[in-house]
């Protein structure tokens, strides 16, 4: 098995799924590398995202002096003396440069950019030599080993649980290192994150000199499983599961420290950090076997998307500790929904798939990606949300950056491997999970390789052309996802569903002759000897639909949204007469009609029909697609409309 990965790596042309495991995720992603978007709604966001947001991050990081801490904890350890030992805003700072480096990576490995390529080099020699002679990499402490940042405490580690991130910038190092490895071939950046990884395997275990605590911000678990499938050093994922097991029983739910996490079995506390407790003990599940950690997660994923989910994709309800709220705990206006936890959502839903081999999964993963995730960044790619609320009173915008700059860096991290989520493979079985016009060059089990283009407008249209060209004819699976919402089911629980009706079936052909729509687990799955020019044809039918929510939804009660394949639509100010959109009435029976608008924010397909204002009074009424809305400044927004 670990034979076959590296040479259907090397195959596929792309070291970013080497994985040096001998067991890992049954299924694994075709690689982003091989994956090449050509279509209308992706491929310019990831250019926006390489050119526009990926520079600016990086500048954001110097003005800030984020750059600079690693160059004035590298002057303390040359032994000069330094007049500014002034703390960081805050402890993790050194984590936003580690984000940006890993999105630029990532870009690197399919864009070649000698400039870029020499910008990172420079950069990890200076965090490199900021790094203590024991592998130790935390420049607040560095700087000012006396008075760090007030959340550090005045000795290493210790205070992590509660404040200190100091795992938390170690799990974004080792991030960012991987991904540099893998997109570059260079081992400048892992071997920095080796260094700290050696010094944490001597420092926490279970031994007696050792420390047992528990990271206060998961994402060591993921970084040190990364660092595994790369290295094979086994101590890594050792480390790995001991982060995770050795969390709770007694903390606090808002670091998921309450319970073992193989005992949780509800979603709560901090989102981005459950979201990342979550992702992590899947990759640990899947690289070890631990059918515990399994259960758990799947149960805590029931809990999410069954309570917990709001129709953006977004989750964490609460502000108030950036959390998880109660079941059906959905509020609109105040939802947190921070753009990091969707990144986290993401990152979750994926590796369930990748156990699970099921389409819900995905139908998570594209609404959080289409709506409440890109939502997080302009359409110019330089500015952001924090929070992502599904109604505003007009008084929120966007921000150029952050004190707490968590979410540009996320932003920017995952946007270039968005074609690595749209196929995966399990032997010879081709997962076609998301919908983008490109190609991708696959490799199926025994070498068998696979050219597939498709053709499509989605999200804009529901048409999907897919053409194979096997090198030579082959007989393989293809497993073609039918998404949720073209079957009826708003996201897999009762959570949400569809107000209305839609009568035009989802059909799919194969060179012309009809293939009818049976599902196994989302999928309708072909067993074929595939030849060179065989055409898929299927359409998913994108009429505009009318959502409601769950009764015990108390936030949505008498309201409803609107969606069109994927996307969740909003009323935003600039579209509608006065700039008013809160409190709208929309009759069931009110006639809607979708068209595209290419002059408008990018082009986008928009809604119209006829409501009633708080007057009581018919009026005009347009609906723009939600990840789109605050980028003409300030103005009223609404998800959920008041149903008649
Ligand atoms: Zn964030």
């Amino acid at each position: 098995m670990k034979s076959y990965r590296l040479l259907f790596a090397l195959l596929a042309g792309a070291a970013t799924h080497v994985s040096a495991a001998t067991h890992d995720f049954p299924m694994m992603p075709v690689p982003f590398t091989a994956v090449h978007f050509n279509d209308v709604f992706w491929a310019p966001r990831l250019e926006t995202n390489r050119l526009a947001s990926i520079p600016d991050a990086f500048k954001k990081c110097e003005d800030s002096g984020r750059m600079d801490n690693f160059a004035r904890a590298a002057a303390v350890l040359r032994g000069e003396k330094i007049t500014n030992l002034k703390a960081p805003g805050y402890p993790f700072d050194d984590t936003d440069p580690y984000k940006v480096l890993e999105g630029a990576s990532f870009t690197l490995a399919v864009q070649p950019d000698a400039k870029l390529d020499g910008y990172l080099d420079n950069l990890i020699s200076l965090i490199a030599s900021a790094q203590e002679p024991d592998g130790y990499l935390y420049t607040t402490r560095t700087i000012n080993p006396a008075h760090p940042h007030d959340w550090s405490g005045t000795k290493r580690w210790v205070n992590d649980p509660k404040l200190s991130h100091e795992l938390y910038n170690a799990g974004h190092l080792f991030e960012a290192a991987t991904a540099h490895y893998q997109a570059t071939g260079k081992t400048n950046f892992l071997n920095v994150a080796r260094r700290e990884a050696d010094l944490l395997c001597q420092t926490f275990g279970p031994g007696t000199n050792q420390l047992h605590l528990a990271p206060g911000h998961e994402i060591v678990e993921m970084g040190l499983a990364k660092l595994y499938r790369v290295t094979g050093e086994e101590r890594y994922l050792k480390l790995a599961k001991y982060f995770i097991d050795v969390r709770g029983p007694g903390g606090e739910a808002y670091s998921q420290a309450n319970l073992k996490p193989v005992n949780q079995t509800v979603a709560q506390g901090h989102a981005v950090r459950a979201g990342y407790l979550y992702s992590g003990m899947a990759d640990v599940a899947a690289l070890t076997g631990d059918q515990d950690y399994v259960r758990a997660i799947d149960a805590i994923w029931e809990n999410c998307v069954g309570k917990k989910l709001y129709l953006t994709g977004g989750i964490g309800a609460r502000p108030a500790g950036e959390a998880f709220g109660n079941d059906y705990e959905l509020p609109n206006a105040t939802a947190y929904c921070e753009t990091c936890a969707a990144v986290a959502n993401v990152y979750w839903n994926q590796r369930l798939f990748l156990l699970h081999a099921d389409a819900k999964y995905i139908d998570v993963l594209e609404r959080s990606l289409y709506n409440g995730l890109l939502s997080g960044v302009s359409l110019t790619g330089t500015k952001y949300f924090y929070p992502n609320p599904l109604e505003s009173d007009g008084h929120y915008e966007r921000s150029l950056w952050f004190g707490c700059a968590c979410c540009p860096g996320n932003i920017t991290r995952l946007l270039p491997s968005v074609p690595g989520y749209a196929y995966a493979q399990l032997h010879n079985t081709l997962f076609v999970n998301l919908f983008a016009g490109g190609t991708a060059d696959v490799v199926l089990e025994g070498g068998h390789k696979i050219k597939l283009t498709q053709e499509t407008q989605y999200p804009w249209d529901g048409d999907v052309k897919i053409t194979l060209e096997p090198v030579k004819k082959t007989s393989f699976i293809l497993a073609l996802r039918i998404p949720g919402w073209a079957q009826g089911n708003v996201v897999p629980s009762d959570l949400y569903r569809f107000a209305d009706t839609n009568s035009d079936p989802v059909t799919l052909t194969l060179n012309g002759k009809n293939v009818p729509i049976q599902t196994d687990h989302g999928y309708v799955k072909i067993v074929r000897t595939w030849r060179v020019g065989d055409v898929l044809r299927l359409h998913l039918p994108m009429p505009v639909r009318r959502v409601v929510a769950n009764e015990l939804v108390k936030a949505d009660t008498g309201r409803v949204a609107l969606e069109r394949g994927p996307i969740v639509f909003c009323a935003e100010g600039p579209d509608n007469p006065g700039g008013k959109v809160l409190n709208l009435t929309l009759a069931d029976t009110a006639p809607l009609t979708a068209s595209f608008d290419p002059s408008l924010l990018n082009g986008v397909e928009t809604i119209k029909g006829r409501v009633l204002n708080t007057d009581k009074v018919e009026q005009d009424f347009t609906a723009i697609p939600y990840y789109a809305w605050a980028n003409r400044g300030r103005a009223e927004m609404a998800v959920w409309l008041h149903r008649q």
